[in-house]
């Protein structure tokens, strides 16, 4: 089955679950091998395989950001925002117990080196939405203190504002409502900003991450080397490969 998975995949048990929010899941795991042994960057992340909804042999992977990952212990957390509608992953987050299994795969997902203080951009600027909560802890901690940071997080339940986010000098937090017109992000970034000579930061659902980007790369002179843009989620619709193991075999 795990060659069928295809990459190599490395099984995971759960050894501890606390919820943050009536939303957020924090679940943490031991799992050997997956951990890079120098280290975790800022925003790395996972990719795991949660089974189908109603066909348990087909497998659906999707990609999860992690945390106070310890590569000598094989320790790290992974916080689930359980949504509605819900997919195979929020699905198996919200009733997961201490003792099950995931099977975990590494490809890419290395995250992201930031600068030091010397060589800091002006400022950071993170867009995103309670998915991208996780990745935005990470890299919080990871920028030099004294660098200007504002993070705009989209949100659409009233506790997902009290999720924690690290406290810093010259860090600004925005929480935005969502909007159906997923507009919340770009509005966010008002005419009088100047981002030029930030570094940018925009994960987001699909069409929300395509008009923040937009919007800075035309207005705020932001470019590939400056911004990084992934689309985490898409409305509507499930993102992420399938597999169906058993059917694979011969
Ligand atoms: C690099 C990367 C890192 C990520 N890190 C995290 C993380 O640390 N924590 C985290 O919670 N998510 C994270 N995500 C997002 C997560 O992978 C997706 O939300 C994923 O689609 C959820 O899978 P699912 O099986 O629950 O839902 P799916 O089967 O993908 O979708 C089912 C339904 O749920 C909707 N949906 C999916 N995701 C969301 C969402 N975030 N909010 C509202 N509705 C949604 C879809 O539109 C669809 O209608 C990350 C994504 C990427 C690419």
């Amino acid at each position: 089955m795990l060659r069928a998975l295809g990459a190599k995949n490395h099984p995971a048990t759960v050894t501890s679950i606390r919820w943050i929010t009536d939303h957020m899941v924090r679940i943490d795991f031991q799992c050997d091998g997956i951990l890079h042994q120098a280290g975790e960057k800022p925003s790395a992340w996972i990719r795991a395989w949660f089974p189908d909804l109603t066909h348990p042999s087909k497998m659906h992977q999707r990609g999860y950001t992690l945390l106070d990952a310890d590569p000598a212990a094989g320790t790290f957390g992974l916080a689930f925002l359980v949504h509605d509608p819900a997919g195979p992953a929020s699905t198996w987050a919200r009733s997961a117990e201490v003792g099950d299994e995931l099977l975990m795969t590494r490809l890419g997902g290395d995250g992201h080196d930031v600068a030091t203080a010397e060589d800091s951009p002006r400022g950071y600027l993170l867009m995103g939405d309670v998915a991208s909560w996780p990745a935005f802890t990470t890299l919080i901690d990871a920028i030099p203190v004294g660098v200007p940071v504002r993070v705009v997080i989209e949100h659409s339940n009233d506790d997902d504002r009290v999720l924690p986010l690290p406290t810093r000098d010259g860090l600004v937090v925005d929480w935005v409502r969502s909007t159906p017109d997923r507009r919340a992000l770009v509005d966010a970034i008002d005419a009088a900003d100047d981002y030029r000579g930030w570094h940018t930061w925009v994960t987001a659902e699909s069409k929300a991450t395509r008009l923040a980007k937009k919007r800075l790369a035309q207005e705020h002179a932001q470019s590939k080397s400056t911004m990084h843009t992934q689309a985490y989620w898409m409305a509507g619709r499930a993102m992420g490969r399938t597999a169906e193991p058993e059917s694979q075999r011969v």
